[in-house]
């Protein structure tokens, strides 16, 4: 069976050399000094190893099952859900007036880490619920906080996002799930969600639905939808548990993975619902809880391929097949192991430059998220906004791609269910799916973030870029700050030829999205391996004492810089093709 150790080394390094989290001025951080973050970490990495890993391939053999209108998760996951309350895992970053811990996100990200790598479809339960919380705590009225955010913090209720029906998933204009105003204020639901992830289970005593709806009357498309708070079971005044709602699970899906946690078909028949935020806005509030999913989904994305490394490293070296060409390693074993082939450490040093690389970019997005909420920084919010769909796009599509590095590794044995190895890449699968599907995250990038206030933010991408560069370009940092230069002058001509070819023809500029998400991601995992380069060499310089993990460090960003960065010359190229190769078939020639 595939085991489970979170890499609190590495996360150590990325938040105290590499941030240098304590020493930034947020509020909260002083207290992220290297023994705190160690302590709460290593506790994560018990509970992930000990409890939720164990009960992955459970959740993956058995799944969910619909008994009498009621959805019971695999066998364990209760208790389970029981110890991550207990241990206060769901309320780490949440408020403190509703009785979170406080703590800033950064922290949330480095636990969900962990949290998701173990376990992905156990994790989204708290994951959901943790969205769903942000949504009111944003745009909630006091009485709606009071009520909800309290239980939502502890997940005795867990949330859930229901935007998607039949015939609409990206284009959310044709919903047609309608809200009937009522005399009380409140409005009731009728229509048919699908695909609702954690949508019902046994695991909590009453799940907070937050749902897109259009108010009767209200414009068409888009500009019409409202957000509503419809409880599975309604809240009574003193906030005990009253009736059950009118809403039922219509089914439950059968999956390609993530078989823990349940995906409904959700019919709401004259539910009793509560408009969130104001009337006709609904995307709006439904988008904080969509940009916080959607850096979730990225950090499932490279979390489960961080647990697939480690089992496809530990395989390599164990298994004994055939010998190093370049002279036999060990002469007292029937064959060299797995990791003596120059094939095999290709395919693992791109699993390994990627996960590291990725989890350092995935905290910066963090640090950002703190920057922008606890300092109101203009810039960060800017920056976020922009690496959100990156952030998602990238690091999923390349998780996935690692998952199936992984399983490689193992020959006929990924194929093979016993070893795990398939379940990683099938988990993984959906995450370039949901939240929106990767290829409009690669619309949004170039279609909206990249004009942003007048591009103002992807200038100071570039410009921060710039500003590593000419700080470092020295001495043996210049082998990490030429190529990554390069690379970030080939995104820069790519964001030109949109503005020149892209006035021409919309078409230009849309036919290079997807190759532009991978270009941007490539750049930022670049940026991110330098300034691990750089802290490697300062503690190697002040005399740090794992010269190992510093040297191992640096090789590994030697491997991304010569190996994956080169990438973008390869997109800038496909970028000025322009659209036409594309559009040349008519569409009956498909
Ligand atoms: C397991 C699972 C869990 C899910 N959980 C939830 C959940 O909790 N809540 C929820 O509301 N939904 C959920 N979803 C739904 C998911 O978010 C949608 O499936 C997804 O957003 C895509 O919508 P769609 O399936 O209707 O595809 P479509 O919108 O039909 O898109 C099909 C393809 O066309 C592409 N496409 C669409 N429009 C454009 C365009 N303008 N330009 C270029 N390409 C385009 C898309 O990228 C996609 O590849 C879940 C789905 C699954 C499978």
């Amino acid at each position: 069976m595939p085991a489970f150790n979170a890499n609190t080394k590495d996360m150590q390094f990325v938040l105290h050399e590499v941030l240098k989290a304590s020493e930034q001025n947020i509020p909260g951080y002083d207290e992220m000094d290297a023994d705190f973050t160690g302590a709460v970490l290593e506790e994560a990495g018990k509970i992930a190893s000990e409890v939720l890993h164990p009960l992955n391939e459970v959740g993956d053999r058995e799944g969910c099952q619909l008994e009498n209108g009621v959805v019971r998760t695999p066998t364990g996951f209760k208790d389970a859900f029981d110890q991550m309350r207990d241990g206060g895992w769901t309320a780490l970053d949440c408020d403190p007036a509703y009785g979170g811990q406080g703590l800033p996100y950064l922290m949330h990200t480095a636990v969900g880490e962990i949290m998701s790598a173990s376990n992905m479809a156990f994790n989204m339960y708290p994951g959901l619920t943790h969205g769903a919380y942000s949504a009111i705590h944003a745009h909630g009225s006091d009485a709606q906080k009071q009520t909800f955010l309290p239980k939502m913090v502890t997940c005795e209720w867990t949330g859930t996002m229901n935007l998607t029906e039949p015939h609409c998933g990206t284009d959310l204009g044709l919903m047609r799930t309608r809200a009937e105003p009522q005399d009380d204020g409140s409005y009731k639901i009728t229509g048919q969600k699908i695909f609702i992830s954690a949508g019902d289970h046994d695991m909590a005593d009453n799940i907070i639905h937050l749902v897109l709806a259009k108010i009767s009357g209200a414009p068409e498309g888009i500009k019409g939808v409202s957000l509503f708070i419809v409880p599975k079971v309604l809240v009574n005044d003193d906030g005990s548990l009253g009736a059950r709602n009118d809403l039922s699970v219509g089914k439950i899906e059968e999956k390609m993975g993530i078989h823990g946690n349940s995906t409904c078909v959700m019919n709401y028949d004259g539910a009793t619902g509560y408009l969130l935020g104001e009337a006709h806005k609904g995307m709006r509030a439904m988008f904080t809880m969509m940009n916080e999913a959607r850096i979730g989904v990225g950090l499932q994305g490279y979390a489960q391929s961080e647990v697939a490394y480690q089992n496809a490293r530990a395989y390599a070296l164990d298994r004994l097949q055939g010998r190093d060409v370049t002279g036999t390693k060990h002469p007292e074993l029937a064959a060299d192991p797995l990791i003596v082939h120059p094939d095999i450490r290709r395919n693992l040093m791109d699993q390994k430059s990627f996960v590291e690389g990725a989890r350092a970019f995935a905290f910066w997005g963090a640090n950002l998220i703190d920057r922008a909420h606890r300092n109101s920084d203009a810039e960060a919010d800017g920056l976020i906004s922009l690496m959100t769909p990156v952030i998602k796009g990238f690091l999923t599509d390349k998780g996935y791609e690692m998952t199936i590095n992984a399983q490689q590794v193992y020959g006929g044995h990924g194929y093979i269910e016993e070893w795990g190895m398939s379940q990683f890449a099938r988990d993984a699968r959906i995450a370039m799916i949901y939240e929106g599907a990767n290829g409009v995250q690669a619309l949004d990038l170039v279609g909206r973030k990249l004009a942003q206030d007048g591009g103002k933010h992807v200038m100071g991408f570039f410009e921060m870029v710039k500003t590593f560069c000419k700080e470092n370009d020295s001495g043996e940092m210049a082998a990490f700050v030429e190529p990554l230069k390069k690379a970030s002058k080939d995104l820069q001509a790519a964001g030109m030829y949109f503005m020149q070819a892209g006035m021409k023809n919309p078409n230009n500029a849309l036919a290079g999205s997807y190759d532009f998400m991978h270009m941007m991601g490539h750049v930022c995992l670049g940026l991110m391996w330098a300034r691990m380069a750089r802290a490697a060499q300062d503690a190697l310089a002040n005399g740090a004492e794992d010269r190992d993990f510093y040297d191992a460090k640096l090789a590994t960003a030697r491997y991304y810089m010569a190996r994956q960065l080169p990438a973008t010359s390869m997109h800038l190229s496909r970028i000025e093709t322009g659209a036409d190769t594309l559009m040349a078939l008519d569409a009956a020639h498909f």
